[in-house]
């Protein structure tokens, strides 16, 4: 679904990147100690769990594409994969003039939005600056907690040099 869904609350949630990236935060914390052991006790569980959870709650806040590459934190909150061309870094050059996009024009530009966004977050505001590599598309699907994990996300085509991380 490309248009954002805009479920109940959830563009007032994403207009309050502070929150987001404070829960971020505490979420990352929270699966980096907890995930291990689950993992080893029960270990298809833990990844269908991991999975159904991001589809759950990242789908209802961020109309989650499930990309397993998230990118969240550094665009602001707001999920670039809801960018018709799915573009990792933005905006392209079609924004519209009154900031909507381009092929769905009843829609903000993510991107504008993004940037927008990231401008009032504490943590990571710089993170916008980052130039992404391309998405992975043979993650779609899975989890992006588990691959962060793995370090599965961090893996960028050969040759690929990340920009503006320090
Ligand atoms: S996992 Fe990918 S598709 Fe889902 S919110 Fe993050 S960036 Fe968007």
């Amino acid at each position: 679904m490309k248009e954002a869904r805009r479920a109940p609350g959830s563009e007032w949630l994403k207009n309050h990147p502070k929150l987001l990236e404070v829960a971020y935060v505490a979420s990352k914390r929270l699966i980096t100690l907890s995930y291990p052991l689950v993992r080893k006790v029960a270990p298809r569980f833990a990844e269908r769990f991991m999975v159904r959870s991001e589809e759950v709650v990242k789908g209802y806040a961020f109309n989650c594409q499930m990309c397993g590459q998230c990118i969240l934190h550094s665009t602001g909150m707001t999920c670039p994969m809801n960018c018709p061309k799915n573009l990792r870094n933005g905006p392209c050059g079609g924004v519209r003039p009154n900031g909507n996009c381009e092929v769905i024009p009843d829609m903000p530009c993510v991107w504008t939005q993004a940037w927008q966004r990231s401008q009032s977050m504490l943590i990571f505001a710089d993170e916008i600056h980052v130039v992404q590599p391309p998405v992975n598309r043979s993650l779609q699907g899975t989890s992006s907690w588990v691959n962060m994990l793995d370090g599965t996300d961090a893996q960028t085509p050969k040759g690929w040099q990340s920009v503006g991380k320090s």
